[in-house]
């Protein structure tokens, strides 16, 4: 599943998040994740972890008795497999994600660099030079 959210595109300082629903019956982790709760502007609370060492969004969930965990993509190995079936928080989806098929790509960094045109300054620097 695709959000959309507002917390999702910070936590995940990416356009959305991509997260695979798992029952926590189903689920085993090994190590001591570093836990963050985040609270919604709805007041609702939500387990964040992360890993200690690398800081790689791990799962979210309840904080009390959670019966399913949100397993962050980025971590699964096998996320190539895991296309998502849903997408919620449409309404603050980023206006230009429908065009990102069209922005020239590249396999690798360095190709990509070479193309892209200079980057202008930010308007915030602009006032201050
Ligand atoms: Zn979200």
């Amino acid at each position: 599943m695709v959000c959309h959210c507002s917390d999702c595109q910070v936590l995940s300082g990416s356009p959305f998040r991509h997260v695979v629903p798992a029952d926590t019956q189903h689920f085993v982790l090994t190590g001591n994740p570093t836990v963050y709760v985040k609270v919604a502007d709805s007041g609702n609370r939500r387990v964040q972890a992360f890993c200690p060492a690398c800081g790689t969004p791990i799962y979210s969930s309840a904080t009390e008795s959670p019966t399913w965990v949100s397993i962050r993509l980025g971590c699964v190995s096998q996320r190539a497999a895991l296309k998502p079936s849903a997408q919620i928080w449409c309404h603050s989806a980023l206006p230009w994600l429908s065009e990102l098929s069209s922005v020239p790509g590249s396999p690798e960094q360095q190709a990509i660099s070479a193309a892209l045109p200079a980057p202008e300054p930010l308007a915030s620097a602009r006032k201050a030079a």
